[in-house]
């Protein structure tokens, strides 16, 4: 079964067969894994979030591993002002990271952005401009584009389903930085602004970081494995010129961060089920209120548009890699 028949199958019934003679292609294999339960698995907030979207989201990202060829040019614009950033702090660590050791900016640069001329020399601008706007600040990093992890039974003893205490959350955070005596972790957010003002966009306490699902997990199993965390910084910087730069602490909803630890067993058990689900060959569930969002449409809304298969088949082949 190659990658188009197993999207397919994907997308509509009859299940897909597990075959069990001959070497099966990476995409099929994938599906026909058993999803692991006891105590081995792991995964991000974001694919935990992704799994509660749109199940069908979560076959094609995680499972099948499909990305769009062509990088949206915001996102990559964020992409390669992120490298700039990891660079730019990683530099003052007294133990830099391995990540860092392996590979130099300029290495990173022409992986994310090679083909992409003006994307690389505009994050270059945005990078000199950010440098220039906290030259001298206060801000010490600790570190910087590292993984965390912690198993639910150590964020939620004593939870329900007691067989899912061994399973891992991750995530990973631009930045833990000292700060006027606390620590913090820092989170890069690269925006467009408002094109009125060319400023960044006027910051909201009640805004889309209110109760956020990537904040309330990051901070509580960074808390986990580092120590006495003081909270959660988003530092702003508007991608384009002019450019605009921020930064804002977050207030943490106390009753949000106290529950946040039984929700995160809930998205495991959900993630669980649909990984259980693919193994059956059972269809996962398309939640078409999921296709479009906040930042503009799901990488697969032409597949789950198409009118036909033969549609699909050619949206599959020319818009899509594995890996
Ligand atoms: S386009 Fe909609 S239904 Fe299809 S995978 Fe994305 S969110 Fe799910």
């Amino acid at each position: 079964m190659n990658m188009t028949e197993v999207v397919h199958a994907l997308l509509t019934p009859p299940p897909i067969r597990v075959r069990t003679l001959g070497r099966m292609p990476p995409a099929a294999a994938d599906l026909v894994q058993l999803p692991t339960s006891s105590g081995a698995s792991s995964r991000g907030s974001h694919q935990l979030a992704c799994a509660r979207e749109c199940p069908l989201r979560f076959a094609f990202r995680y499972h099948l591993r499909l990305r769009p060829r062509v990088e949206p040019p915001f996102r990559l614009a964020g992409t390669l002002a992120h490298t700039h950033l990891a660079y730019h702090y990683a530099e003052q660590l007294d133990d830099p990271s391995d990540w860092y050791l392996t590979q130099t900016l300029d290495e990173a640069l022409a992986q994310d952005g090679a083909g992409n001329p003006t994307a690389l020399r505009e994050a270059a601008e945005v990078a000199e401009a950010y440098k220039h706007r906290w030259a001298g600040e206060p801000l010490r990093p600790h570190s910087v584009e590292d993984e965390y992890r912690a198993t639910i039974g150590e964020l939620d003893p004593d939870g329900p389903d007691p067989e899912l205490d061994d399973e891992y959350i991750s995530c990973k955070t631009d930045l833990v930085a000292g700060i006027n005596g606390d620590d913090w972790v820092v989170d890069h957010k690269t925006q467009a602004g408002d094109h009125r003002t060319g400023r960044l966009r006027h910051w909201r306490d009640d805004g889309e970081f209110r109760i956020n699902w990537q904040v309330l997990v990051n901070l509580m199993i960074i808390r986990k494995r580092v120590g006495p965390i003081r909270g959660f910084v988003i530092n702003r910087v508007k991608r384009v010129a002019p450019f605009d730069f921020d930064r804002h602490p977050l207030p943490i909803p106390a009753l949000a961060y106290q529950h946040a630890p039984r929700a995160a067993r809930n998205y495991v058990r959900a993630e669980l089920a649909i990984k259980k689900q693919i193994a059956a060959g059972d269809k996962p569930e398309a939640v078409y209120s999921a296709c479009y969002g906040r930042y503009g449409h799901c990488d697969y809304v032409d597949v789950c548009a198409a009118s036909s298969r033969e549609e699909q088949t050619e949206i599959l082949e020319t818009q899509f890699l594995e890996g």
